[in-house]
């Protein structure tokens, strides 16, 4: 609707999407059977209030993604307006490819990113050609400066820094500012600890009032950390959900929404039978679906 502005979920899954390659483990037994369950790797579409198109993610699973996107909100297939990256780690640029002559060869579309990134944009040869042929324009954005995607989307992103292991790229969570409520997209970090330190607050709830948010949508890639057998999850540091709700405590009527994204395919909340995911309703909390959206 005019007027409007839509996130819409094109994905929720970690980057190895669900279910993940190499695993013949029973997690991933069932979706072999039943390609309907499958999920992919994090990603939104907003639409603005003009009809503009913004990717957040450029995932492997584009194609099936816009289809989506298409399907809970149809815009009479118009062109992206601009792309936004959060960080350099496979799932969430691991699409950038097809922008290019092979695929789309779209037209001097925004990406925007960090400086730290758009730097390895450039030395990247295969995505250095995607700059050279005209088909990307790398806008680097500030940290904590929010501003508008293009002129008349209704709605701006602030892009907040946030400690998360920094391999390839530093990493921003992007803070959707929409006319009628803010939402926060953070798919990965390493720990609340270091995160709340980093925007120099105490706990999570103090961040979320000081960033007006009402729709949160945050890491919830292991359930705890026994999840993984062997490897170690030392390795790979995210808080856990079982952390999370033990932060957040259960929802009041005061309190923002938060469902749980970027979820590995060893997680039991995506069995939508489990306990776990009954434990995290019945705090108040919840996952986000794919083809889910919000008014803000
Ligand atoms: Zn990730
Ligand atoms: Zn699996
Ligand atoms: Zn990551």
């Amino acid at each position: 609707m005019a007027d409007d502005v839509r996130v819409n979920i094109l994905g929720i899954s970690q980057d190895g999407g669900f279910p993940q390659a190499g695993c013949n483990a029973k997690c991933c037994e069932i979706v072999k059977d039943v390609p309907a369950l499958r999920k992919h790797p994090v990603s939104l579409g907003i639409t603005g209030t003009d009809g503009s198109r913004h990717l957040i993610e450029v995932t492997r699973d584009l194609a099936w993604q816009l289809n989506l996107w298409n399907n809970v909100d149809f815009s009479e297939g118009k062109a992206l307006s601009s792309a936004f990256i959060t960080h350099a780690h496979l799932g969430h640029i691991d699409g950038l490819g097809l922008f290019g002559k092979e695929v789309m060869n779209v037209k001097r579309l925004n990406l925007n990113c960090s400086k730290i990134l758009e730097k390895l944009i450039f030395n990247t040869p295969r995505w250095n050609l995607l700059v050279k042929s005209g088909n990307i324009t790398v806008n680097p954005f500030q940290n904590n400066v929010a501003f508008f995607p293009s002129k008349n989307c209704g709605f701006k992103i602030k892009p907040i820094k946030i400690p998360h292991r920094a391999e390839l790229s530093d990493m921003h969570a992007f803070l959707i500012q929409g006319p009628k409520k803010n939402l926060l997209f953070l798919p990965d970090h390493d720990s609340w600890d270091e995160t709340l330190t980093h925007v120099k607050k105490n706990t999570i709830r103090e961040w979320f009032k000081s960033e007006k948010i009402d729709i949160a949508l945050i890491d919830g890639t292991f359930w705890s950390s026994t999840e993984l057998v062997g490897r170690d999850i030392s390795k790979i540091p995210h808080p856990t959900v079982v952390e999370s709700l033990e932060l957040l405590g259960h929802k009041n009527e005061s309190s923002f929404d938060l469902k749980f994204i970027h979820l590995n395919h060893t997680n039991p909340l995506l069995d939508d039978k489990s306990v776990e995911l009954k434990k995290v309703n019945t705090m108040g909390w919840d996952i986000a679906k794919e083809g889910e959206s919000f008014i803000i």
